[in-house]
């Protein structure tokens, strides 16, 4: 339940404050922590013994793994480090040991790290969501990175630290591909594109704590709260997997992220009008049931990915 509650407008400036300073601390860069877990999560419940046993094998080399199963609690530590790693290329990205390329000098080389850059292009794949806009920039490493990972994955001259680093990003950006904003950006005629939808201001009366966001952001946040773990995860995960059939096809990387963009194109932005739109009532239902969709979809092909990815080699262990 959200509690509504009315405020004269004086009161209004300290939630005011504390959603600009979500927003400059939390630069939105992907579906959040909860999107993540949830595909993660649907996607352990329908992998094999076989396929959960290499992935396992394959995390617990991560530099990481300690710092997963601190942060997992009580859970199975196999599919806590699972979960875990789903959010891992986001959580680097508030770590003092990585560095953003090009923003920051590189910091120093820890073990295990073939360097620590934050790769924050690997997100996102910015293409204009009209084919008609054909000609207009792209940027993002999206669709690269998903063929790139999963052939050191799959390749088995891959060293047991390669694929450990891997699997992280492919376990994340497989997510990310989903995420209808994460493969598109509107450009407007002077050729500057809204960085997909983060420049496009938003009030979204459904969130009520902080109703001035951006439509990347108010993409990224319609699986759930970003604090969602544990039992809450889990059962909201089977709703999910009750109410949405698994996919048709499994598909490619092209395929998933040519999906996102139609989605983009179709269904992403609300009707143009207002400078800065107010999400409507519709708006709204559609884009829960569509980001819904789209988590249960990345979930069942991460599961599938990763059957195809660790079948023959069981991951190199
Ligand atoms: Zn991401």
């Amino acid at each position: 339940m959200i509690a509504r509650t009315t405020r004269g407008t004086g009161s209004r400036w300290p939630l005011i404050w504390l959603a600009l300073l979500w927003q400059l601390t939390t630069p939105a860069l992907a579906w959040n922590a909860a999107g993540h877990r949830l595909i993660a999560y649907l996607a352990w419940e329908s992998m094999d013994p076989t396929t959960r046993s290499a992935v396992a094998g394959v995390l617990r080399r991560h530099p990481d793994f300690a710092r997963w199963q601190a942060r997992a609690g009580d859970a199975d530590p196999d599919l806590g480090a699972f979960l875990e790693a789903s959010t891992w290329p986001d959580d680097i990205r508030h770590d003092k040991r990585f560095f953003s390329a090009g923003l920051e000098e590189p910091t120093p080389a820890l073990p295990g790290f073939p360097d620590m850059e934050r790769r924050l292009n690997w997100h996102y794949v910015d293409r204009p969501p009209d084919s008609g806009q054909a000609a207009a920039a792209s940027a993002g490493q999206l669709d690269r990175q998903l063929v790139a990972l999963a052939h050191t994955l799959a390749d088995p001259r891959s060293s047991v630290g390669e694929r450990a680093y891997a699997l992280p990003w492919l376990i994340h950006l497989v997510g990310d591909a989903h995420q209808p904003l994460h493969a598109a950006s509107r450009y407007g005629s002077d050729g500057q594109g809204d960085s997909g939808g983060n420049a496009v201001e938003i009030v979204n009366p459904f969130q009520p704590h902080y109703p001035s966001t951006n439509l990347h952001r108010y993409w990224d946040e319609l699986p759930g709260p970003p604090w969602l773990r544990g039992r809450q995860l889990q059962s909201t995960a089977r709703s999910l997997s009750a109410l949405y059939q698994p996919p048709p096809v499994s598909g490619t990387p092209a395929q998933w992220i040519a999906e996102s963009r139609e989605l983009a194109r179709t269904a992403a932005y609300p009707p143009a009008g207002d400078a800065v739109p107010t999400i409507s009532a519709t708006f709204h239902a559609n884009s829960l049931e569509l980001a819904r969709r789209r988590v249960v979809e990345a979930g069942y092909r991460l599961a599938e990915e990763l059957k195809r990815l660790f079948a023959d080699h069981g991951g190199g262990q």
